[in-house]
């Protein structure tokens, strides 16, 4: 099985309610770090899973209604700490999108040579939503390329590879390095990533699945009140379980959610990078 260098970076932030994204947390407002991971393969170069927010967002979000979009989730964001600050645009052959959330596809215009993949759902919820009603959904059609939605390819076209706690997954390379899975609920479509590293093992990049590893390990799930902004609560519940199941199996596999304050961590821990 091909092994891959990983490392998780970060582009910006917003401020979310601590008592929202998890239970029994103090009433106050949170980072809500947007992290991402630069993947190097030893035949396909640079990959990028998400690419966190870019100024982009403020212009997206500047008039009704996704300005609503821009008052719910107040972003920070600081040009240095774009995608593309910190790799080279040239050197990213691949972007591989878990959903579309606009954390997630924020520096995705930065990166025209890249190939970028996502699921059918995603791309299929794209297509099917007005413009003006993204914002609903947390889609803002301005952070995507014009010609995103022909160019973009599907994980479902990859080679199947069936996981025993994970289910059906996508080969992406067909060489084991990356499979993505399903990890529906937050948002429609939204995959993760099993990657084999050779730094750090296998690692499991769960997206927005979990916001807290401690959703999984103390039972602290977010409050209902998120269920506005979800795709499928009861789904949701289903790739929780679907993770616990996971973690139990292989405990000592990270499981990294885009927002956990654990995966943060890595960004500067050096013995990450
Ligand atoms: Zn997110």
């Amino acid at each position: 099985m091909t092994k891959v260098r990983l490392r998780i970076r970060n582009s910006g932030l917003c401020w979310a309610k601590a008592h929202h994204t998890m239970k029994r947390a103090p009433r106050k407002d949170i980072r809500f770090y947007a992290t991402w991971a630069e993947i190097t393969h030893p035949d396909r170069g640079t990959i990028l899973f998400d690419t966190g927010y870019t100024s982009r967002f403020h212009k997206a979000t500047s008039r009704f209604p996704n300005s609503i979009y821009a008052r719910m989730t107040p972003v920070e964001i600081d040009k240095s700490e774009e995608a593309h600050s910190q790799v080279k645009s040239e050197d990213v052959r691949h972007i591989l999108l878990s959903h579309l959330h606009a954390d997630h596809v924020g520096g995705l215009r930065d990166f025209p040579n890249a190939q970028c993949w996502t699921s059918e759902d995603c791309k299929q919820e794209f297509a099917n939503l007005p413009v003006w009603r993204g914002f609903t959904k947390g889609l803002l059609h301005d952070l995507m390329p014009e010609d995103w939605l022909s160019t973009c390819n599907t994980f479902e076209s990859c080679p199947a590879f069936l996981h025993p706690q994970l289910g059906q997954g996508w080969n992406v390379f067909g060489d084991g390095s990356i499979v993505m899975f399903s990890f529906p609920g937050h948002a429609s479509g939204q995959h993760g990533a099993l990657v084999q590293t050779e730094n750090h093992g296998p690692v499991l990049l769960a997206a927005d699945a979990i916001w807290n590893l401690k959703a999984l390990t103390e039972g602290r799930t977010p409050h209902p009140i998120v269920r506005l902004f979800f795709d499928d609560w009861s789904a949701y519940h289903q790739t929780l379980d679907k993770l616990r199941s996971f973690h139990k199996a292989h405990s000592d596999v990270p499981i990294l959610g885009t927002h956990c304050p654990t995966t943060y961590s890595w960004v500067a821990d050096k013995s990450h990078s």
